[in-house]
């Protein structure tokens, strides 16, 4: 078996381009045709073994509800306890199975997705979760592959991390998984979190019981035949779909909960954080609860800012994957004096976008996830209408004929308080407060304190001092801090990401502090040539 400092040194995937006559385009595309043809019966999958239960879901295409996916089965509170019996069972080997051993089979998952799995990744992300092919390609391909690849030698790293040891004795530290099993509940937004959530705690030795998202049902199944392609042993990640608060609730409530892997909602990560804290006598330990959650993630601009790259940054933050990640821009302070160029050179923009189909290359923007965020946002767009401090800059029309498309829209507000400045919205929907230029330091009080949210954030300013500033004032708003770049497109091993306040427990997924939450360590001392005798040197009085 391979030793210590064996695992390659990752460098991140690079992106392909897709551009007009590439050779990825014409092979995503055809991936595209062939996997449109036919609706997927889609199982659990628990302890190797595909379960049916007969009651299933259907899957469609968010950007044309007429395009069915595929059906899906659905499990229960039978089932979780099923895949935490399968679970602990597969634990019982895996977790003694050399680092070395359990890293190549991520490693494997990596180069496959590197490989031809790719199309067949990229495209079910773009059929399920309507992303265009960038969009598919930078979450489904690339940061998927770099998660599986930097946290291998992530985990190495940690392992190789070794006490002192002076003559006489050896002292190590072992990284244990957590004793029970480990719980991933992931969304809808990211096939790479879907995949990183039950994985890194896998590799860590753990074995999972995953919920994905019902949203996203479609890429986590080929997450889970892709991880079946690498060898992953049976059991050691098996996943439940089924109704949320029935799945989740069966497996929090069982005594061998160990810990569990969020990324979604605020309050449902609260909710489960409560009831964690309710069920304390019943487990073994105190269970890891790490939770990445929501955003209300801010651009404010010095007026010394570049007003073009604001604008360019503002578009992008706010509207490539239709605004629905957790780090979308989606509150801005533009200085008065700044406000008209960029709203100009933000409507030309918006202007040249096309809304529609993710197999449309022409489309930079595509179909919100389904039904009710189509009604949430299209609320918050109503609302926001009406408030009589709001301009509408740009979009604010939706269409549901063939699929769920909501215009990227932006409003400009004299009230910094309002709806749509202060609440997640999850959606293209930006709103822009132009503030009194002279007013930067009261500027930089009201982003700290509008939100309960301190996920992303981005100061635009070409003064060093305005950006000194702005530093330090925002320190606690944004876990993940962009200076003259737009707030979203964290890169594992580039920019650790997560928040903190009401946007999660930020252990910063895609770096070792996030592996450290998997495991458990123990200290262990050997000596070589122990005393035999109790009395210390110290222990006789001195002749008189
Ligand atoms: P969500 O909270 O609706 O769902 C997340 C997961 O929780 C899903 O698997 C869902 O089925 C499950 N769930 C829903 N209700 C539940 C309940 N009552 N009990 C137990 N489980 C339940 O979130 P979503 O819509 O899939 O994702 C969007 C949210 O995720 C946004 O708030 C976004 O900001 C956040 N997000 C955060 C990060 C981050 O890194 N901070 C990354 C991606 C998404």
């Amino acid at each position: 078996m391979a030793t210590l400092n064996s695992i390659p040194e990752p460098v991140n995937e690079p992106v392909l381009g897709y551009a007009p006559g590439s050779p990825e385009r014409a092979k995503l595309w055809a991936r595209l045709a062939d996997m449109k043809s036919r609706a997927l019966d889609m199982p659990l999958f628990i302890g190797g073994e595909e379960v049916r239960t007969g009651r299933r879901g259907e899957v469609r295409a968010p950007y044309d509800h007429g395009l069915l996916l595929g059906r899906a089965h659905e499990g229960g509170k039978a089932e979780v306890a099923r895949a935490i019996a399968a679970a602990l069972k597969a634990r019982r080997e895996w977790s003694h199975w050399p680092l070395a051993a359990r890293a190549a089979v991520f490693l494997k998952a990596a180069d496959l997705l590197a490989g031809d799995w790719r199309w067949t990744l990229n495209a079910a992300t773009m059929l399920g979760q309507s992303k265009n092919a960038h969009q598919a390609e930078i979450d489904a391909a690339c940061e998927l592959i770099d998660f599986l690849r930097f946290n291998a030698k992530f985990a190495e790293r940690i392992h190789a991390e070794q006490p002192l040891s002076p003559r006489g004795s050896w002292n190590r530290l072992e990284q244990r998984p957590l004793e029970g099993f480990v719980l991933a509940v992931t969304p809808f937004n990211f096939t790479a979190i879907a995949g990183n959530l039950p994985c890194a705690p896998a590799l860590m030795g753990n074995a999972v019981v995953w919920k994905p998202s019902a949203l996203a049902l479609y890429s986590a199944h080929f997450i889970m035949r892709l991880l079946e392609a690498a060898g992953l042993p049976p059991g050691v990640i098996n996943l439940v779909h089924g109704d949320p608060a029935e799945v989740v609730g069966a497996a929090v409530d069982h005594p061998e909960f160990a810990g569990l892997h969020f990324t979604g909602s605020t309050a449902v990560f609260r909710g489960l954080w409560a009831r964690v804290g309710a069920n304390m006598e019943r487990y073994r330990g105190y269970p890891r609860l790490v939770g990445e959650t929501g955003g209300k993630d801010f651009v404010l601009a010095h007026s010394s800012a570049d007003p073009e790259a604001l604008a360019a940054a503002l578009v992008r933050g706010a509207f490539e994957y239709q605004g629905q990640k957790c780090s979308a821009a989606s509150r801005a302070y533009v200085p008065a004096d700044l406000w008209p160029k960029v709203r100009k050179t933000m409507k030309d923009m918006i202007a040249s976008i096309e809304v529609g189909s993710p197999e449309d290359p022409g489309c930079f923007v595509n179909a919100v996830i389904g039904r009710a965020a189509f009604d949430k946002i299209g609320g918050f767009v109503d609302r926001a209408k009406k408030n009589k401090s709001n301009k509408l800059v740009a979009g604010g029309t939706r269409d549901d004929k063939t699929g769920y498309f909501v215009a990227p829209t932006v409003f400009e507000t004299a009230d910094p308080k309002s709806e749509t400045m202060v609440s997640e919205i999850f959606g293209p929907v930006l709103t822009v407060h132009p503030y009194p230029e002279a007013k930067w330091k009261e500027t930089l009080r009201l982003v700290d304190e509008t939100s309960p949210y301190a996920l992303t954030g981005a100061v635009f300013a070409r003064e060093r001092a305005a950006l000194v500033e702005a530093e330090r004032a925002l320190e606690n708003a944004a876990g993940n801090l962009y200076i003259n770049d737009k707030p979203t497109g964290a890169v594992v091993g580039q920019q650790p990401f997560g928040g903190a306040r009401a946007s999660g427990t930020n252990d910063k997924a895609g770096s070792a502090l996030n592996l450290l939450r998997w495991t458990s360590p123990r200290a262990i001392k050997e000596t070589f040539d122990p005393p035999r005798d109790y009395r210390y040197p110290w222990v006789g009085r001195d002749a008189r």
